[in-house]
């Protein structure tokens, strides 16, 4: 740190990324990428675009915000794209917190939500889920600041139905209520047909999950024209060119090839079930992931020492050692080849115990 940096940041504790390590090569289930590269038609428009980087790229990204528009049923004012669905959430802190507007979230959620707000000097409070690791939509009614919801959560996996998310923002009418959907291709139900009734509904989304584009860092946001514009504001005056001319034409290949992404999740949601079978075979419990993920606890093993285990047999995986979820182990919905190998090396870490 040098002696300039300022003492409000001084103390600060940034978001620690999953590892990306150079080390060898590991069987990567930790960082909720896909196993499967982008669709083709996203990488041939990718690879045209780059032949035409002497120019900024169209600040709006309208010939993909206007597809996206017109599949949703939206028009294109409600819809905003950014750098991965990370910058919206930061964006929405900026346009709608500050050190007098707070902000509410689950204790035990996207880490990522409590940097934010402590890098713009919000507060906040985190409210506890349930036993079982569930939100409770009642313990949002009338909350005091901006409410912030992953659905489905993360590292929990557990999904929010549409009318929990219609009680929480029916309760809330003073209040911008985010529900952060990264992972909702895999289960849930989206939000975005509230946005039509509800003005103070804004829906994040991530190309990063479903589209297999988490290097390519591309996001979108959906909410009513206000809210919209208030972002806007803020993007127009810290980034407005954001999103990158390759990343917005890879970004219309993969849209347009829906059926590629379909497949894709239908294959991931497979391997899930057949992943989760065999982890409580082996005496696992495990969450109802509608996730890529999913989030499992042995009462033979804890969750640092099966993280290490795997790690020393080449399967990385993620543990968090936050206090109710330490037991717990966080792995990444792969290939049917990677699943096969992680339920292996799980296998041999018990035996040897
Ligand atoms: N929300 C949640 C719940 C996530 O897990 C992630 C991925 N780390 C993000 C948002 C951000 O994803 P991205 O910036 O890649 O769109």
């Amino acid at each position: 740190m040098s002696r300039y940096l300022l003492p409000s940041l001084a103390s600060l504790a940034p978001y620690v990324p999953g590892e990306q390590p150079q080390d060898r090569r590991y069987i990567k289930l930790n960082t909720n990428e896909s196993p499967f590269p982008p669709s083709p038609k996203a990488q041939a428009k990718a690879a045209e675009a780059l032949k035409r980087l002497q120019l900024y790229p169209d600040p709006d990204g309208m010939s993909l915000v206007s597809a996206m528009a017109e599949r949703l049923g939206l028009s294109p004012d409600q819809v905003l794209l950014c750098n991965g669905s990370d910058e919206i959430l930061d964006q929405a802190f900026m346009a709608f917190c500050d050190g007098t507007h707070p902000a509410v979230f689950p204790d035990i959620s996207y880490g990522f939500y409590k940097v934010f707000a402590e890098f713009h000097g919000v507060p906040y409070r985190e409210i506890p889920l349930r036993a079982d690791f569930s939100i409770c939509p009642e313990d949002y009614f009338g909350a005091e600041g901006m409410i912030v919801i992953a659905n489905p959560n993360a590292p929990t996996g557990l999904a929010l139905k549409s009318s929990e998310i219609e009680e929480i923002l029916m309760h809330n009418p003073k209040r911008v209520v985010v529900i952060d959907e990264a992972y909702i291709d895999f289960g849930g139900a989206s939000a975005v047909p509230l946005i039509v009734q509800y003005d103070n509904l804004l829906v994040t989304q991530t190309f990063s999950k479903s589209r297999s584009m988490a290097g390519a860092r591309l996001g979108m946001g959906f909410a009513c024209k206000a809210l919209i514009d208030d972002l806007k504001k803020v993007k127009y005056s810290t980034n407005p060119y954001n999103v990158n001319a390759m990343t917005l034409a890879a970004g219309l290949g993969a849209w347009e090839d829906e059926a590629y992404t379909r497949a894709n999740v239908k294959a991931i949601r497979e391997n899930r079930e057949e992943t989760e079978k065999a982890l409580r075979d082996l005496g696992f419990e495990t969450t109802d992931s509608r996730t890529n993920f999913l989030f499992a606890r042995h009462p033979g093993i804890g969750g640092e020492a099966l993280y290490q285990a795997l790690k020393a047999k080449g399967v990385l995986v993620r543990h968090f050692s936050a206090p109710r979820i330490n037991d717990s182990i966080r792995v990444t919905v792969g290939s049917k080849e990677e699943m096969e190998a992680f339920v292996r090396a799980v296998r041999e870490v018990l035996e040897a115990q």
